[in-house]
């Protein structure tokens, strides 16, 4: 039996679990959100921590576990295993050797890839793009990235950064992204783009549920609200308005994406996944629905939508993958 560690290096968690890469089952998992409210805490040892604690969750014995895939939310070398560039994340991981600190920490080898890119290896092997060779994957989360798979394969572009398609510019002179580029569809459809937004309304006096998860809601920092994407489902679900409204917001400008994605690329199926499409059905449907709406006739009438096979977990399994062949 074939098993791996994989690790999904997000902007709010880091998720660990060894995966049986035969069957793409978890045999455990460990998790850690990414900042700790500690001054000087290390990420790093957050993150071999992580580690550490899904391979000994695992009831698998060290020497069975061959391999370690890392997932990490930014671009990556993955020749030299190093985040380039990645808005959510600590800036002390930029140019640094991620993957083999973690080689010689843990004693294994490591792959490092971007999240989605991983996210979509996951979705080939074992999810919703299993028996579908061509197929785009976005993914939701506290960013928005991007993947694409042609003839069973990834396509990485020229530099190897293909599929970012949350900082494509869908609104000109628009709202400012995390990675400094401005009018961005991260900055209008990813979870934070939604929370900053619910919050900022709440800031002026709109009233919503969710003031009872965040009393002091402040827009200028989305990334510490209590509000994340299962608080953002439950407001939805009881039927607060002002959830309801900037969710819908949001959905509206993915459709926006996914549909220049459609008229441009022609891709016969779409795999929407992360945190809040696993979370908030209603941004699955509004996007979903009004992509068919907008798109050409001709690639819209055909092009599949659904949703990632794996949810929370095809960031784990697609890591543990990764380094595979056609991954
Ligand atoms: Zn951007």
């Amino acid at each position: 039996m074939a098993r791996a560690l994989g690790i999904d290096f997000g902007g709010t968690k880091i998720l660990a679990g060894v995966v049986d890469t035969d069957t793409g089952e978890i045999l455990s998992q460990a998790k850690k959100r990414t900042r700790s409210e500690q001054a000087g805490d290390d990420i790093f040892g957050r993150l071999l921590d992580v580690a550490r604690e899904a391979l000994n969750a695992s009831g698998t014995a060290r020497h069975e576990v061959h391999k370690i895939g890392i997932g990490v939310a930014g671009q990556v070398d993955r020749q030299k295993g190093e985040l380039i560039r990645a808005p959510n994340l600590p800036n002390e991981l930029l140019g640094t050797a991620i993957a083999d600190r973690v080689q010689n920490a843990l004693d294994l080898p490591v792959t490092l890839a971007n999240d989605v890119v991983a996210a979509a290896a996951g979705e080939a092997a074992f999810g919703a793009g299993k028996g579908h060779p061509d197929f785009v994957c976005v993914f939701i989360g506290t960013g928005i990235g991007g993947a694409i798979y042609q003839a069973g394969r990834p396509y990485r572009g020229a530099t190897s950064t293909a599929g970012e398609l949350g900082h494509m510019v869908i609104d000109y002179g628009g709202r400012i992204c995390g990675c400094g580029g401005v009018g961005h569809l991260e900055a209008y459809a990813s979870r934070t783009a939604i929370v900053r937004t619910v919050l900022g309304a709440m800031r002026q006096g709109r009233r919503s549920s969710l003031e009872s998860v965040d009393p002091n809601p402040n827009p200028d920092d989305p990334a510490h609200s209590p509000v994340r994407s299962k608080a953002l489902a439950e407001a939805v679900r009881t039927g607060d308005a002002l959830a309801i409204s900037m969710v819908t917001n949001a959905a509206r400008y993915m459709a926006a994406g996914l549909v220049s994605i459609i008229n441009f690329y022609n891709p016969p199926r779409i795999i929407l996944g992360g945190g809040v499409v696993d979370a908030v059905d209603l941004y699955f449907d509004v996007a979903s629905a009004l992509v068919r709406q907008e798109a050409l006739q001709v690639p819209g009438r055909d092009v599949e939508v659904v949703k990632s096979g794996q949810g929370d977990f095809s960031g784990i399994v697609g890591a543990a993958v990764l380094g595979n062949l056609h991954a």
